[in-house]
């Protein structure tokens, strides 16, 4: 399949999951996740329209941060240790995988420094899958009140991922509960704004996640494809 042809299939069954959930298309952002292609891969498709990317390694993402900033937004969404938010924050205008108050910790130092606020999204491992990072749902209020004196942190949303299953109806309790913990947090204003953002959905189960409030999907195989990148 080419470039074009996979966005515009991804597009198409992006536009039947907004009309069943009678959602709005533009209530829903694609962030391109090109940790699998190469660099004149993700050139070509922010040439063809995509304005998000997404990227889980620094290592793997310097070449691309090069060659597209500015011209896309940049979402880390893999694990962040503590001590690689120096090569991240100033560089990537959303993090996906905040899970806990040392790293939100660094992050504020790091934004400070650079006199920027870095909007973040609480990874929640709401499957309770041991393999996938994130809190357990009952974890995310303590962290969001011991964000607020971090003036450069802002929460804007959850994230999560959902265990990988041939059936993806059977991953939707997954993103459900996110949107439904969203909506409770936001009930008890914990947070200095409402968190907006539902950060859901992969190349498996986007169109599941969709239906439930997604509003943000990161697709790497489906839109952009796989290569062989060979060792790096
Ligand atoms: C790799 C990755 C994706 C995209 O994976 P695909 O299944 O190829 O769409 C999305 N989110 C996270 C956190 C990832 O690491």
């Amino acid at each position: 399949m080419t470039l074009d042809s996979r966005l515009r299939d991804v597009e198409t069954r992006l536009a039947a999951a907004c009309a069943r959930a009678g959602r709005k298309r533009e209530d829903l952002t694609v962030i391109a996740v090109t940790k699998y292609v190469k660099t004149e891969t993700a050139s070509a498709a922010v040439r063809a329209g995509v304005r998000h990317i997404g990227e889980n390694r620094w290592p793997d993402a310097r070449d691309k941060w090069e060659a597209l900033k500015g011209q896309a937004v940049f979402h880390y969404i893999g694990t962040l240790q503590t001590n690689k938010v120096k090569d991240v924050v100033g560089r990537f205008d959303y993090i996906h995988s905040l899970d806990r108050i040392s790293l939100a910790e660094a992050i504020h130092k790091k934004a400070q420094a650079l006199g920027i606020v870095v909007p973040c999204l609480i990874q929640v491992n709401v499957s309770g899958e041991e393999s996938k990072h994130g809190l357990s749902p009952e974890q995310v209020p303590d962290l969001i009140r011991q964000l607020k004196p971090l003036a450069a942190v802002k929460p804007v949303g959850l994230m999560t991922m959902a265990p990988f299953d041939d059936e993806p109806e059977r991953t939707r309790p997954v993103f459900r509960g996110l949107r439904e913990l969203r909506d409770e947090l936001n009930r008890a204003a914990l947070a200095e704004a409402p968190l907006t953002e539902l950060s859901m959905g992969m190349s498996n189960d986007f169109e599941v996640a969709v239906e439930e409030g997604a509003t943000w999907v990161r697709l790497g195989t489906v839109l952009v494809g796989k290569e062989d990148l060979g060792a790096h």
